[in-house]
């Protein structure tokens, strides 16, 4: 692992993750808070009260009938599960575009230890197993309650899990990338790292947050409009794609459910031969590698006892950097982008 020197500062704790994750926003972009977080028990709760209410005062042949279109709800989630986690159509164009495939070494740039594990690894694991070589950058070491140092030394736990190799772990500690929820980082040093990191490495596909940053973090969202802006101003950049937002308690957390909403936007694409989204799906030892990785961090343990059901777990939808994006992320920036700062990357993690 890749860790470079500088001052040490703050990092996503977990009382600062969870009220980071209290604040998420929908893949339709309305604002979402903790109580809304918890809208699908109660409707869960609902539909299960009239299922029983219908089968009580049901004939036998009834119930039978309530009992087939039961199981086929139950059912349906899973064979989708199964044809996108392990059928040749995960790697039909419709769901794997042609630049993605092609890709020899993919980048993947987050804010803080962890979010590599939690939102990303269906990403890593998926790329990986299909031949690419893997590598993390990580913006801050996390070092909001000062636990810096340890959560750098966490994430070769949680690169070794993910099958990325050590070297291609970068953990940066730079004053002006400070974990900090409300602090938007200067673009142009986000830029300058990546741009650094993509050079130096050959990297032919680049992956991070969309402009909302899964949890609206606004670390999330600098590094997203940093990497953003440079796939956006530089021709030779690489084909570049960002993690669309969906709330993580849709459904109640139950991934399996999410698996309908999830394949649903890629059927056009599928009929008429598009690309420009992908929808990466973890096999099951996949899923488990991730488990392995989020493990590794164990400062942040205690408050994800709902996250091994995250639809992030389980299945990444991507979306190719557009036009689209730059006029979103347009009104959002705070200081100048298109720079070209170079930096130097640590020669030895
Ligand atoms: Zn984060």
């Amino acid at each position: 692992m890749t860790l470079s020197t500088g001052c040490l500062s703050g990092s996503t704790g977990a009382p600062a993750r969870a009220m980071e994750l209290d604040a998420l926003t929908d893949c339709d972009g309305l604002a979402m808070n903790g109580s809304r977080t918890d809208s699908a028990a109660p409707l869960a709760t609902v539909a299960t009260g009239l299922v029983l209410t219908t089968a009580s005062s049901a004939s036998p042949k009834q119930r039978g009938l309530l009992l087939r279109l039961l199981a086929v709800a139950l059912a349906a989630p899973l064979a989708l599960y199964i044809v996108l986690a392990y059928s040749p159509l995960a790697t039909a164009r419709a769901f794997y575009p042609p630049d993605m495939a092609s890709a020899r070494k993919a980048l993947v740039v987050v804010a803080h230890p962890d979010d590599e594990a939690l939102f990303f690894s269906p990403t890593l694991t998926t790329l990986r197993s299909r031949g690419a070589e893997t590598h993390v950058l990580v913006m801050s070491n996390g070092g909001f309650y000062g636990l810096g140092p340890r959560r750098q030394q966490e994430m070769l736990g949680s690169c070794g899990a993910l099958g990325v190799a050590p070297e291609h772990c970068t953990v940066l500690d730079q004053s002006d990338l400070r974990d900090a929820p409300r602090q938007w980082w200067p673009t142009q040093r986000i830029e300058a790292y990546v741009r650094e990191m993509v050079h130096r490495h050959n990297i032919s596909l680049v992956v991070s947050f969309d402009d909302t940053g899964i949890s609206g973090h606004l670390n999330h969202r600098a590094t997203s409009a940093a990497v953003t802006n440079l796939a956006l101003s530089d021709a030779s950049f690489p084909p570049t794609y960002l993690l669309r937002t969906v709330h993580y308690k849709r459904f109640g957390g139950h991934s399996l459910l999410e698996m309908i909403p999830a394949a649903a936007p890629f059927a056009w694409q599928w009929l008429f031969g598009l690309d420009g989204h992908a929808l990466l799906v973890s096999s099951w030892s996949d899923y488990l590698r991730g488990r392995r990785a989020f493990a590794a961090h164990r400062s942040q343990g205690g408050w994800d006892s709902w996250m091994w059901r995250s639809r992030y777990m389980f299945a990444n939808h991507l979306r190719r950097v557009g036009r689209a994006s730059a006029v979103r992320n347009a009104g959002r920036r705070s200081d100048a982008v298109c720079g070209a700062a170079r930096v130097s990357l640590p020669a030895v993690l």
